[in-house]
């Protein structure tokens, strides 16, 4: 049929159509090329590593926390979708964070992390803008009664060329305050050169989590108790540097659900599920087969949790399986971690673990075509839906129309 048609338009025909091809193609391909903004420039390496390559994320990777500028959400909305911490601007105008949002913030046990931003590129007036800056900025703090030694993250908004890097530093040396010292918000590669627990952006960042990463903003202009704020996480709560109430933030098991039950992966990005439980295609086989997990599609090395506290019954090689790690958590309930890459486990067998520790790292072990987490959860040695399980317990794995909660 093709020949046949091919014939049918003929050689003259052809010429024009190829040129018609390669213009819609060379204009797909500026405009897939001009529509990634992680790094308009190429001044950074995608798949960069950094010094210390990607960051080791605790359990405490998935307290929850929101920033916002001009918008006013319901702070009780807020607590009650789960926020521990809300980001705000030092600043005296609509953008500004007022010492009753504070108090309200505080009253109902979130804490505040504070950030400074005079203009996104004022970094690149280096020394002599970050002392300005730090100026303006700890008398707002002063004046709002932020205790002493909490610290200020300024703002690094744009993504800075290699070229620009010793005047950004130079910014937050000189911005850097004993009262209130100067941590930097910014892309992965501020972060890391920093050296300073820092609030890292997903932009400009190549999908790499710095080490020194405590605060990760992962998506933007989310909408949430009648404003529009961005995500973040927590990834360090104990260097997070907020302001609690007093009391102190309940920082809980972080996005942990009922019965100790906690999220089996990292969550300071966002994880689809690729395959869910069910009978589907095998991506090798071709053939409809029972998919007994919820696949987590994850980076390589990202860290693997036990989803409950346990006793680690199996940590070996599994055919199809790759790599795998079996917890027997009591009560006929057993969860599975399949393809981890050869060396990728974190425990031994025989051993306890608590709910959230971690046992492992992604990899594509066995039967898979990528990284990711195969996910199972057993009752009585038989499998059940382990997103419907966890939803069950309080735990939301994954979002979607075909996400169980
Ligand atoms: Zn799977």
């Amino acid at each position: 049929m093709r020949k046949r048609l091919w014939l049918k338009i003929g050689v003259p025909l052809a010429a024009p159509l190829l040129a018609l091809f390669a213009l819609i193609m060379a204009v797909v391909l500026i405009v897939a090329t001009t529509s990634n903004t992680n790094d308009p420039d190429q001044n950074g390496q995608p798949g960069y590593q950094g010094p210390g390559g990607a960051a080791t994320v605790s359990q405490t990777g998935r307290v929850f926390a929101v920033d916002y500028s001009v918008s006013r959400p319901d702070p009780q909305a807020l607590r009650d979708a789960g926020v521990k911490v809300v980001a705000r601007y030092l600043w005296n105008g609509p953008k500004g964070v007022t010492a009753s949002e504070i108090a309200a913030l505080h009253a109902l046990g979130m804490g505040v992390l504070f950030v400074y931003e005079n203009w996104p590129d004022n970094p690149l007036g280096g020394a002599a803008a970050g002392a300005q800056d730090s100026r303006a900025a700890i008398a707002i703090a002063e004046r709002l009664g932020v205790p002493r030694g909490t610290p200020i993250y300024y703002a690094v908004d744009f993504d800075v060329s290699r070229g620009q890097m010793a005047t950004v530093l130079a910014y937050l040396a000189a911005a850097d305050d004993t009262r209130y010292p100067a941590r930097a918000y910014g892309g992965v590669q501020v972060i890391d050169a920093y050296g300073k627990p820092g609030w890292q952006t997903y932009a400009w960042s190549y999908g790499v989590v710095s080490k020194n990463t405590v605060f990760y903003q992962w998506r933007n202009g989310q909408r949430l108790g009648g404003g529009v704020v961005d995500f973040n996480y927590v990834l360090d709560v104990a260097n997070v540097g907020v302001w609690e109430p007093d009391g102190g933030v309940d920082w809980g098991t972080g996005g942990g659900g009922r019965d100790g039950w906690v999220l089996p992966k990292q969550a300071n990005m966002p994880w689809p599920v690729s395959r869910y439980y069910g009978r589907l295609m095998h991506p090798i086989y071709h053939v409809v087969t029972m998919h007994y997990g919820d696949d987590l599609g994850g980076p390589c090395g990202a860290a693997i949790f036990a989803a409950n506290s346990g006793v680690v019954t199996f940590a070996a090689y599994n055919g199809g399986a790759g790599w795998t790690i079996m917890i027997d958590h009591g009560g006929g309930v057993v969860t599975r971690y399949f393809h981890m890459p050869p060396g990728g486990f974190r425990v031994r067998v025989g051993e306890r673990v608590a709910a959230g520790q971690q046992i492992g790292v992604v990899g594509t072990s066995g039967g898979s075509i990528g990284c990711h987490l195969h996910f199972e959860v057993r009752l009585s040695g038989v499998n059940v839906d382990p997103d419907r399980f966890m939803c069950a317990h309080g735990v939301k794995m994954t979002t979607g129309p075909h996400a169980a909660c």
